[in-house]
């Protein structure tokens, strides 16, 4: 029976320790979950969002393959971030590895634990910028303009 193949694109950030180490960490994690190789942006430094009192973000973006559903995506993104130390006592704390799912193929999924596309992706540059470089031509499902529309 074929697998179905799902493409998730995954924003990895990280402000805390070695980040470019734990960039690598989730970047090689990624690729095992991937059925087939993944795709990924370059690494941008950017100013931390919210709480501005806190080291700056490594960002990487990435396109992996699989047969998960999102919310299975999600937990096991969540437990790989929980094995590399990540706590969550506050919102916007310095964390050493966060993985959002910006999208989900086409879908459009608003359920409390998960919300794709990600809720403002729209409107940051430190999203925008590497997804620029990864799928410029990919439509946003909810806005219907590229990301390179939205990044310009
Ligand atoms: P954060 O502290 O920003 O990493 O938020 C993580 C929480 O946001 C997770 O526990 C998820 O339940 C929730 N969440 C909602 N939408 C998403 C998404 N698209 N990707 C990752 N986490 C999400």
């Amino acid at each position: 029976m074929a697998l179905h193949q799902n493409t998730a694109i995954i924003l990895a950030g990280s402000n805390l320790g070695n980040r470019l180490h734990n960039l690598t960490e989730a970047a090689l994690f990624l690729q095992r979950l991937s059925t087939k190789k993944m795709a990924s942006s370059s690494v941008y430094e950017s100013a931390p969002w919210g709480n501005q009192n806190q080291p700056p973000f490594l960002n990487q973006a990435f396109s992996i393959y699989n047969a998960f559903t999102a919310h299975e995506l999600l937990d096991v993104l969540l437990t790989f971030e929980k094995s590399q130390g990540r706590t969550r006592k506050h919102q916007w704390e310095p964390r050493s590895i966060d993985l959002d799912i910006l999208f989900f193929n086409n879908e459009i999924i608003c359920t409390p634990e998960l919300t794709v596309p990600h809720k403002h992706l729209h409107e940051r540059r430190f999203v925008l910028e590497p997804l620029a470089e990864l799928i410029s031509d990919f439509i946003h499902p909810v806005f219907k303009k590229s990301i390179s529309e939205l990044y310009s």
